[in-house]
């Protein structure tokens, strides 16, 4: 049985839900997971942001419109009153329970259970389409098998068995719905698996069922190589192998939540990347074949933040990395980016929560400064050392742009630059024209 998951964008109004049901009902069995229609998660954290501020009244407008949204959307859906009117019965009681919230006290505990709305809708949604439709269909609820450990971590071995489970109480269906991002944690509380964490619960699901193949639904045709938000005349990457699609995920390819590639590259499960909008597309396939010596893809994540130790003390010194690392990991704050030389280190990272501590404590071993507002450019492919010609082609590309830190070597799939957020668009686009013979 395949895995098929559909972003926002795939269920983002009537008609592409239409769509969505119409792709998946060819005949064959699939389970299909299902992110929050587009925009509803970021209203969900705006109606939680009311409530934190003690302000029930916002939070009721917002609510408001939301449902006032929904009702539509359940109108252009369905044919028949009998749906409509389930439907908007069963939406109706969530939005209630929504509104439950804005009298008590507000916490995090809270807040997830209001995010966990938007998946819970849309499923409900599709799913009462499909029975309309006379489809042989059940919803899966993620709440009763996906689960994260005290660590935080997805727990593999619990989700499998509480999935299969799931599967053994409503065996024949030919479609089965379930939520992605939702979750329980170790306490049983509800959680989720971060913003854009259908993706994980696509590749959790694939792994624990063994599919043959976990397929990421979206708005674009796969992987481009090049931020398509950014640059002009991106192109479609046709075949990643899995280690260079999470480093293209985590340094800012949005197209895929970067902890979705680890289950499917462990259970070694292809992912397809494929096109709601234009289904007839081959899209991008990740799997363990390297297509050898070529760059594949550009990515860039934002918010970077650089911080340089400059220490006399580090010349010949053993121990001195030991001792700036330490520092790091007792703040849990992990470093993305790191140059050496004879008298200095650089380090990037991204959460800064304890910046001022962390520099604080840097200041016993050296001279520190930081540089804000950064921004890591990550050039990936097949870049095996030996493979000549592939760095100087994208150091090339970086003549005009002031570069702060390069990394090459740390793995055989990424050469890596650091530069200013504000010189991030032109670095990606003379990239493009350098490696993809990109000219505008
Ligand atoms: P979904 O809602 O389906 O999860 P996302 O918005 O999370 O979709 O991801 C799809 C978007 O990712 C695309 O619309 C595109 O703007 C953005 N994106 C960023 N980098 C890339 C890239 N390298 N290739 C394709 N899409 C990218
Ligand atoms: N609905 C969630 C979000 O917007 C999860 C997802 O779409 O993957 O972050
Ligand atoms: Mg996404």
């Amino acid at each position: 049985m395949k895995v098929l998951k559909f972003g926002g964008t795939s269920v983002g109004s009537a008609q592409r839900i239409k769509n969505v049901a119409k792709l998946i009902t060819n005949g064959e069995q699939k389970l299909v997971v299902l992110s929050a229609m587009a925009g509803t998660t970021n209203i969900l954290v705006e109606i939680s942001d009311y409530l934190y501020k003690k302000n029930p009244d916002g939070a009721n407008e917002v609510i408001n419109r939301l449902e006032t949204q929904y009702r539509k959307h359940i109108n252009e859906l369905y044919s028949t009153e009998t749906y409509k009117q389930k439907t908007s019965d069963a939406l109706k009681a969530q939005f209630e329970f929504i509104r439950s919230y804005t009298k008590d006290l507000f916490t995090l505990f809270e807040e997830k259970v209001i995010l966990a709305q938007g998946e819970l809708m849309s499923t409900c949604m599709m799913t009462n389409y499909l029975q309309e439709q006379g489809v042989k269909v059940e919803l899966l609820p993620a709440l009763e098998f996906m689960r994260t450990d005290k660590n935080g971590e997805p727990d593999p071995v619990y989700i499998k068995e509480k999935l299969n489970a799931q599967l053994d109480l409503h065996p024949g269906a030919d479609i089965y719905i379930t939520q992605g991002f939702i979750c329980r944690n170790a306490y049983g509380e509800i959680d989720n698996l971060q913003r854009g964490g259908s993706d994980y619960t696509a590749s959790l699901i694939g792994a624990a069922i063994h599919t043959d193949e976990i397929q990421i639904w979206t708005d674009i045709d796969g992987m481009h190589n090049n931020d398509p938000r950014f640059v002009n005349h991106t192109e479609p990457v046709p075949r990643l192998q899995f280690e260079e699609a999470a480093e293209l995920a985590y340094f800012g390819a949005k197209i895929l939540h970067p902890t979705c590639i680890q289950p499917a590259k462990y259970a070694n499960i292809p992912v397809r990347l494929l096109n709601t909008m234009d289904p007839s597309v081959s899209g991008t396939l990740i799997s363990n074949d390297l297509v050898s010596d070529t760059i594949k893809a550009v990515a860039a994540k934002d918010n970077i933040t650089a911080i340089k130790i400059k220490s006399g003390r580090m010349l010949l010194a053993y121990g001195f990395l030991r001792k700036v690392f330490e520092i790091f990991e007792s703040y849990q704050t992990s470093i993305d980016m790191i140059c050496t030389s004879e008298v200095g280190v650089s380090v990037t990272i991204d959460n800064t929560t304890h910046l001022n501590e962390i520099i604080d404590d840097l200041k016993k071993y050296g001279t520190v400064t930081v540089d804000k507002n950064m921004c890591i450019i990550c050039v990936v492919g097949d870049l095996e050392w030996s493979n000549v010609g592939f760095e100087a082609n994208a150091l090339d590309a970086m003549r005009d742009i002031p570069v702060r830190m390069i990394s090459f070597g740390g793995s055989n799939y990424n050469i890596s630059f650091l530069v200013k957020e504000e010189d991030k668009k032109r670095a990606l686009q003379s990239l493009s024209n350098h490696l993809f013979n990109n000219k505008i």
